[in-house]
């Protein structure tokens, strides 16, 4: 199409630099989701709200790094953080505790409230994993339900039904477990129950038939970070698992400091079980936390027995009755540090990236309304996709596959093509250095791509 072209004609050093990175790393990329037809756009330095690429090209980002990025990119108050941390306490790493694993911990636990305590892990990842092993240890149940469509991890337990072909999927009200890499243990689709996310009948007749074994739901509150749970859907939700001894995880890995600081959970008032976070704390470093409610997490609390280089046998019996939790880079001081001062700026500039998200939203829709294209922004908070669709409501992953992904290709080849950054289909993660030059810049874009487009 024109607008591949014209995306190919803008990035020729991205091309060659593609056909490198291929001899080396599978695909060329590093994380599957990264890559993308004919071949992603390769960026050599970033600075607030936009990216350059190999070929000069300037970009306003709205990916964001999959939405870790709340104050765009090199924000100087991280940076000084950073070389503070280092500076005056002269290690990048204790392997001991530290003062910012308290700190954050106060903060978080003021900020999320059904956090009462928390661990810290180097990924969305392993919380979600570490989230997992603490249910299955509280209930001594071990199967997890999650929702089609939601994400919360590369693992075997929860990259199932995540993006299925829906032909497979089985019915709306009762989806099928579907495997989604090769190499995961068919054990796992077995065991992890699928839910359709947004219809609390049917959740309900689910969970009630599998009450004995499923120890846990865990949920993006707003799927995928941008369709939000309907709020008589969360409470019932909370309801329903509280009745039936079951979990509620609330993965805000995503959702977390980008609705409010507080997440989906202070948005819908609703208090998970456990909640894991990451992304946007860590300020752009690896980070992942789980907290929750404060007996819950004290299974993790070691004793003196617990000492996994003791073997003696009457030290066992007492480990195993610990959770074990650990890692080598857990609570990061460097990375907290980013992660405090990320805070500290968004507890100032929050409502000005919620305004701009709103002021993006309207404009977008606007264009499209003058264009005559009927379809929506989806979200909610600081993130938001654009879905070209002539549906009423988007409330889930199967409304979702109803609207026109190929238009919206081509839409964001354009504006790639001129200087709008986001994955093809991706969603826009706003941050504290978007403002109204960047927004009348992306609309400007968007009025050039439609009208190639009609
Ligand atoms: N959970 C959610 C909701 C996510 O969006 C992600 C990442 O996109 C993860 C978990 C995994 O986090 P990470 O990529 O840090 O391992």
């Amino acid at each position: 199409s024109e607008a591949y072209q014209e995306y190919v004609r803008k990035t020729p050093k991205s091309k060659q630099f593609a056909e490198e990175a291929r001899k080396v790393m599978p695909g060329g990329v590093t994380a599957n989701i990264k890559a993308f037809d004919p071949y992603p756009i390769v960026m050599q330095r970033g600075n607030g709200a936009y990216l350059y690429d190999l070929d000069g090209n300037e970009y306003i980002d709205y990916l964001l790094s999959y939405g870790a990025l709340m104050l765009g990119h090199g924000h100087p108050a991280i940076k000084q953080a950073i070389q503070t941390q280092m500076e005056q306490e002269g290690t990048f790493l204790f392997g001991t505790p530290h003062r910012l694993e308290v700190e954050m911990g106060r903060k978080i636990q003021s900020l999320y409230p059904s956090m009462e305590m928390i661990r810290y892990t180097n990924s969305g990842t392993e919380a979600t994993l570490l989230a997992i092993r603490m249910a299955y240890a509280y209930t001594g149940k071990h199967k997890i339900a999650k929702f089609e469509g939601h994400y919360h991890g590369g693992y075997d337990q929860v990259l199932l039904s995540v993006n299925p072909t829906l032909s497979e999927a089985g019915p709306a009200h009762a989806p099928k477990s579907l495997i989604e890499s090769k190499g995961v243990d068919p054990y796992h689709a077995e065991h992890t129950v699928i839910l359709p996310f947004n219809n609390l009948e049917a959740v309900a007749d689910i969970l009630r038939q599998r009450k004995d074994e499923i120890a846990a739901v865990m949920m993006e509150p707003i799927q995928g970070g941008f369709i939000p749970a309907d709020r008589a859907f969360m409470t019932g939700l909370r309801k329903l698992t509280e009745e039936l001894g079951i979990l509620l995880i609330f993965d805000e890995v995503k959702t977390g400091f980008r609705l409010g600081l507080g997440g989906a959970q202070s948005i819908f008032q609703v208090k998970p079980d456990l909640t894991t976070l990451g992304k946007v704390v860590g300020g752009g470093f690896p980070v992942g936390i789980i907290g929750g409610k404060k007996d819950i997490l004290m299974q993790s609390a070691p004793t003196s027995s617990s000492d996994v280089f003791d073997s003696s046998q009457s030290h066992k019996s007492s480990a195993k009755d610990v959770l074990f939790h650990s890692g080598t880079y857990n609570g990061h001081p460097t990375i907290l540090a980013a992660g405090l001062a990320t805070i500290e700026v968004l507890e100032k500039e929050i409502d000005h990236v919620l305004a701009v998200t709103e002021q993006l939203k309207e404009g977008i829709r606007k264009l499209f309304a003058k264009y005559g294209i009927a379809m929506q922004t989806v979200g909610m908070g600081s993130i938001f996709n654009v879905v070209i669709t002539e549906e009423e409501e988007i409330s889930n992953y199967r409304d979702l596959q109803k609207s026109n992904f190929a238009l919206r290709k081509e839409l964001d080849y354009y504006l790639l093509a001129s200087g709008i950054y986001t994955k093809p289909l991706n969603r826009y993660s706003m941050a504290t250095v978007h403002g109204a030059k960047e927004v009348e810049r992306t609309l400007e874009a968007y009025e050039g791509a439609l009208s190639k487009l009609i």
